[in-house]
C-alpha cells in the first residue's frame, strides 16, 4: 500500500427498522439522501450515499427485506439477501444503544458469513458505563464482529471515527462514481458506465471513445420482480453503428449480456436491458452533447 492509495468500496447497512441506518448515512453523507421512511423496492441493494474523501470513496447500500423473516421462506430470502450484501465490501450492523439485541438483531448477525462492524447508535439516550457493558454484551457473538463503534448519529459523535475504521476495510480500488455524485441515482449511472466498460473491452479504434450510454428508462417491474432497463449507446459515425451492432446484432447481444450481469450483481435482482443504437453525429465534438450524455463536469 502506497502513500497515494486509494480505497473504495460498497458498505451495506442492515439493522432493524428505527435504528437510525437513514440518520446515519445522511450524517455520513452531511446532507439529507435518505428518506426516513422505509418502502419496499425490488432492488435489493439500493445505493443511499456516496461520501467522498482524498483517499477513498465510500458506496454505502440499504439492504431492504432483512427485518421481514417469518416463517421458512421468510428465512430464505433474509439469507438470500445477506448473501447479496455480504457482496458488499463492509457490513454495518447498526443497533440502538438503550434495545440492543434483540432477536432480530441476533438473527441477522448469526446469518453474517464474514466479519462485519458493530455499530452502537443513540448512546446519548444511555449513560457511558452502560456503553461499555453493551460493548461487553457483544463479546457472545465472538468472531462476528471485527469491530465495535459506539456512536450517535444525530450528534455526529463517532462517525468520523467510524467512517475511518471503515476505510481500513476498504479493498485498494478506483473511483466508482465522480464526485459531485452523492446520491443522484447513481445506479443508473453505473449501469450505463457497465455498458460503456463491455464496449471498450469489445470494440476497437476510435469506437470506444466515441460511444456514450445513456439510460432512458430504469423501471421496477415489482410484479415480475426485475428491472427494465433500456440504455441508447450513441455512436458519433454513421459506420460505427454497424460495428457496434455487429454482424447479425451479435456485437450488441455479447454487450448486452455481459452488462446484463454485472448490472444484475449490483442491484440484486433480476434485470431486463434491452439496448438502442443511435447516430448523433460528431457528438463527441459538441460540448452541450457531452454535458447532455452526462460526461461533462
Ligand atoms: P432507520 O429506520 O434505521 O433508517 O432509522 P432512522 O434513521 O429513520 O431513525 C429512526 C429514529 O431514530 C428517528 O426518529 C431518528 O431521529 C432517531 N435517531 C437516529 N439516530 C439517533 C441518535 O443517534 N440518537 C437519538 N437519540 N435518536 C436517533
Ligand atoms: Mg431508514
Amino acid at each position: 500500500m502506497g502513500i497515494d492509495s486509494f480505497f473504495s468500496g460498497f458498505i451495506s447497512i442492515v439493522g432493524r427498522p428505527n435504528v437510525g441506518k437513514s440518520t446515519l448515512i445522511n450524517t455520513f453523507v452531511g446532507k439529507k439522501v435518505a428518506a426516513v421512511s422505509e418502502k419496499p423496492n425490488t432492488t435489493r441493494n439500493r445505493i443511499l450515499g456516496i461520501k467522498n474523501l482524498n483517499h477513498a470513496q465510500l458506496i454505502f447500500l440499504d439492504t431492504p427485506g432483512i427485518n421481514r423473516a417469518k416463517g421458512k421462506l421468510g428465512k430464505a430470502m433474509v439469507n438470500t439477501a445477506m448473501g447479496v450484501l455480504e457482496g458488499g465490501d463492509v457490513t454495518l450492523v447498526v443497533v440502538e444503544a438503550d434495545a440492543p439485541f434483540g432477536k432480530r438483531d441476533r438473527f441477522v448477525i448469526q446469518s453474517l458469513s464474514k466479519p462485519a462492524i458493530l455499530v452502537i447508535n443513540k448512546i446519548d439516550k444511555i449513560r457511558k458505563d452502560e456503553i461499555l457493558s453493551i460493548i461487553e454484551t457483544s463479546r457472545q457473538f465472538e468472531g462476528r464482529f471485527s469491530e465495535v463503534v459506539p456512536i450517535s448519529a444525530i450528534n455526529a459523535d463517532g462517525t468520523q471515527g467510524l467512517i475511518d475504521t471503515i476505510v481500513k476495510y476498504l479493498p485498494e480500488g478506483h473511483k466508482f462514481f465522480p464526485d459531485n455524485m452523492i446520491t443522484d441515482q447513481p445506479e443508473r449511472f453505473l449501469a450505463s458506465e457497465f455498458i460503456r466498460e463491455k464496449i471498450f473491452n469489445l470494440t476497437y479504434k476510435e469506437i470506444p471513445y466515441k460511444t456514450a450510454v445513456t439510460i432512458e428508462e430504469f423501471n421496477e417491474i415489482p410484479q415480475r420482480g426485475l428491472i427494465r432497463i433500456l440504455a441508447v449507446v450513441r455512436v458519433d459515425r454513421k459506420n460505427h453503428r454497424g460495428i457496434i451492432i455487429g454482424k447479425g446484432g451479435e456485437m450488441l447481444k455479447e454487450i448486452g449480456t455481459l452488462a446484463r450481469v454485472d448490472i444484475e450483481r449490483m442491484l440484486g435482482t433480476k434485470v431486463f436491458l434491452e439496448l438502442w443504437v443511435k447516430v448523433t453525429e460528431r457528438w463527441s465534438e459538441r460540448e452541450n452533447l457531452i454535458k447532455e450524455f452526462g460526461y461533462g463536469s
